[in-house]
Order: structure tokens, then C-alpha cells, then sequence
């Protein structure tokens, strides 16, 4: 029997519209406006393409978005005096460091100097080590859009077997802390990544099955345990391929592209109980999970301003 769709770009509605209310509320409560402030150091079409789609995001649902625009050749000290600057900055309630930076940027360093009451992407330890706690307040937008799929099956987590695809510390390290983050709802995660010897022993045996790695085509149908839950984060972009195989161009010669995630779909949907599409999946909830992050860096200076 095919999967139900998961269909993430309705559910990202629907949060969209209560974050939209949640924010007009908070501001005739506390007379101030939310202000997301985003760094964006050199120029990157990719980054672009993401500023484009957050200050929209944001300006729908009453959300202030300021971009400031840095040099190529700003330095780590001159990045770090910036953040300082917008930490201290009472008008600003929330900071996001557009990724990616130049080579020679300690990303690392910037995001740990970044104040974690203004931190919507929880990417500072302060706000990971409340996620190990099990308390988390501010957590990575993209692990809290895909618990957000999971939960929405309505299946209850408790105890199930559930393989993460993937160990990066903006999605997959997250998402297992998440899946343990209660003692009464804690799943059983098993973590997969590059080094992982047997792949497929450990996706066969997921009742719930999250994949966050960038490689089309990585998990087939025959790793895909009958009946699973399947949460597929990632995101490639691949040519489009006619009926022999071939890639289809366009009338310049350019390669026809689409984007694809981790599972191959037309499999997957065969096999699993529930399936999130790419695109259309964690994709346009990651975006919400920013807004929901700017309301909650927001309320919690208010709550330290009484
Ligand atoms: P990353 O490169 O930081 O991490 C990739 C992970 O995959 C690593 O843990 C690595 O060990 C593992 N890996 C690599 N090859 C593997 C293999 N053959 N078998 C098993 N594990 C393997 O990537 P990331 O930032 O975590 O992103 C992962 C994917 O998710 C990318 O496609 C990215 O575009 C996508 N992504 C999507 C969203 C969204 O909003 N939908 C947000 C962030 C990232």
C-alpha cells in the first residue's frame, strides 16, 4: 500500500498563521516589535536565495528583518565586535548568521559569541546543552521541523526504533537529542554516518526512519523496513533524466536540474507508512521553525526586561 504524503507545506501554513497571531498579541502586549537581524558576510547566490525567502517569511507574519550586508574580507575579530554590537542591542531580539560564510570565518566561534536569548538558530552551546538536558528553548530550525512531521502522524514515539541518518550538529546530532529529550517519550535512536559499516542493516530495522545527509539515491527501497515512518531531510539538486536515461537540456544547452532528497521516493512510497516529500517536506517547516525560534527569542527578553 503507497505512504500517506506528509505534507509539510500545509502544516507550515497552518503554523505560519498561529505564529502570525501569537506575534500581533505579544506586540500590543509588550508595545515592541520583533526584530530578526541577519549577518550575511560576502556575496553567495545560495545565501541569497535564503535572505530572499526569510525576510518575506518574516514580514508576513509581523516580524522586523534587517540584513546587514558585511565584506568578503571582514575578519573573525571585526564579525565577533559586529555580534557583540546586535547582542547589546535592545532593539534587536534575534540574530541569524546566514550560512555560507567565507573559508577563512571561524563559523564556529561567531555562533558561540552569538547571545543565546537572541540565538533562533540554537546553535550556541548554552541553548544545545539545554537540548541534552531535555528542556530545549531555542534548538536548530531544521530538527524541530522534523519532529514536527513526526509528531504530526499522530504515532506515538515512545520506545520505537528509529535510525538517524546523519550526524551533523544542525540536524542529525539534534534530532537524537530531541528523540531522547523526555524520559517518558524517548524513542530508541540508533545514529548512522559516514563511517557506519552497514548502512542498511541499521535503516531496515527503523520503525521510524530520518535521513539527513545530501546524497540522492542513498536509501533504496529494499533499506526501508515495511510500514516505517519516513522523514527525508535532505536536499540535491540533480539533473532531470529523460526515458533512456539521458539528461534533458534546454533549448542552451543547459542541464534541465530538480531538487530530490535522500530517499529515492517513487521506492520509499512504496514501502513506508508515512513519507515526507522533497520538496515540500522539511523544507518550507524549516523556515517556520525560524519564525516560532524569533518569537521565543523575543518573549524571553521581554520575561527578562520585567
Ligand atoms: P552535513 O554535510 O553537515 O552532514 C552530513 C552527514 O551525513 C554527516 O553526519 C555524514 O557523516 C553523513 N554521511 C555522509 N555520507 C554518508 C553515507 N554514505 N552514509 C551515511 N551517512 C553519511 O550536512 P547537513 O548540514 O546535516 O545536511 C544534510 C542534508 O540536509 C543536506 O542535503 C542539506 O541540504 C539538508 N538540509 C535540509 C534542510 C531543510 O530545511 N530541509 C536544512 C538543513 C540541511
Amino acid at each position: 500500500m503507497a505512504a500517506k504524503i506528509i505534507d509539510g507545506k500545509s502544516l507550515a501554513a497552518k503554523f505560519k498563521e498561529d505564529t502570525k497571531k501569537e506575534i500581533e498579541q505579544l506586540k500590543e502586549r509588550y508595545k515592541v516589535v520583533p526584530v530578526l537581524t541577519a549577518i550575511q558576510v560576502g556575496e553567495n547566490p545560495a545565501s541569497r536565495v535564503y535572505v530572499k525567502s526569510q525576510k518575506k517569511s518574516c514580514e508576513e507574519v509581523g516580524i522586523n528583518y534587517q540584513l546587514h550586508e558585511l565584506p568578503e574580507a571582514t575578519s573573525d575579530e571585526e564579525l565577533l565586535r559586529f555580534v557583540e554590537k546586535l547582542n547589546t542591542d535592545d532593539k534587536v531580539t534575534g540574530i541569524i548568521l546566514e550560512m555560507p560564510l567565507p573559508q577563512k570565518i571561524n563559523a564556529r566561534l561567531v555562533q558561540m559569541a552569538i547571545t543565546p536569548t537572541k540565538d533562533v538558530e540554537g546553535m550556541n552551546p548554552s541553548n544545545m546543552g539545554m537540548l541534552v538536558y531535555g528542556n530545549p528553548r531555542l534548538a536548530p530550525c531544521t530538527a524541530l521541523a522534523a519532529m514536527e512531521l513526526l509528531k504530526s502522524t499522530g504515532v506515538d514515539i515512545k520506545g520505537k526504533e528509529v535510525t538517524v541518518v546523519g550526524h551533523s550538529e544542525i540536524v542529525g546530532k539534534p534530532i537524537t537529542l530531541f528523540l531522547l529529550s523526555s524520559v517518558l517519550e524517548s524513542a530508541t535512536p540508533t545514529v548512522c554516518h559516514i563511517a557506519t559499516r552497514d548502512l542498511a542493516s541499521h535503516t531496515r530495522n527503523a520503525e521510524i526512519l530520518i535521513v539527513a545527509v545530501g546524497k540522492a539515491g542513498l536509501i533504496k527501497g529494499d533499506m526501508i523496513k515495511d510500514g516505517a515512518i519516513i522523514i527525508d531531510v535532505g536536499i540535491n539538486r540533480v539533473p532531470v533524466l529523460d526515458e533512456k536515461g539521458n539528461p534533458v537540456v534546454d533549448s542552451e544547452g543547459k542541464r534541465t536540474m530538480k531538487i530530490v532528497g535522500d530517499v529515492v521516493f517513487e521506492e520509499g512510497v512504496e514501502k513506508a507508512s508515512y513519507i515526507t516529500p522533497v520538496p515540500g517536506g522539511v523544507g518550507p517547516l524549516t523556515v517556520v521553525m525560524l519564525l516560532r525560534n524569533t518569537v521565543t527569542a523575543y518573549k524571553w527578553q521581554m520575561e527578562k526586561k520585567k
